[in-house]
């Protein structure tokens, strides 16, 4: 077993899409940067490196580099459990807990685990989203950013390489 942390933050502006695990979330802002900012999957993708031994999201997706510009993390992810597979590891469940102010993520949380379950190839019951606010406190809580943090566990694949 191996066991990886992973941490995403990205400010808020307006008008922009927003992404998590992949789900457009109705908000009239979105996550700032050079890729989709959606920071649930930035934070799996960091925990599955990081209980790889494989280094970290920019290690392998540099911002800098234009191959990785407007390319979904959803197809980041796939790339990162291709990594993780040829390393004889498989991911055995996903924990993640997501901080935002608003809007409230209760109505997205069953479609965004299914679409991450889906993603890793997981049962959706050893994939937990939890979300929550940052009690109004600091950035977060004043609604200028968002934030996740997910712990990933692997074993090792049963003879698996791809
Ligand atoms: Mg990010």
């Amino acid at each position: 077993m191996r066991v990886g942390i992973g941490y995403d933050i990205h400010r808020l502006a307006g008008g922009r899409p927003f992404l998590l695990g992949g789900v457009v979330i109705q908000a009239p802002h979105g996550p700032v940067g050079h890729s989709d900012g959606d920071v649930l999957l930035h934070a799996i993708i960091d925990a599955l490196l990081g209980a790889a031994g494989l280094g970290d999201i920019g290690r392998h997706f540099p911002p800098g580099d234009p191959q990785w510009r407007d390319v979904a993390s959803a197809r980041l992810l796939e790339r990162t459990l291709k990594l993780v597979h040829q390393g004889q590891f498989e991911p055995y469940n996903v924990d993640v807990t997501i901080v935002l102010e608003r809007p409230k993520l209760a109505p997205y949380m069953a479609t965004m685990t299914a679409a991450l379950a889906k993603v890793m190839g997981l049962p959706v019951e050893r994939v937990n989203l939890k979300a929550k606010t940052n009690e109004g406190l600091d950035a977060l809580g004043q609604g200028r950013a968002v934030a996740a943090h997910a712990v990933v566990l692997l074993r090792e694949a049963s003879g698996r390489a791809d």
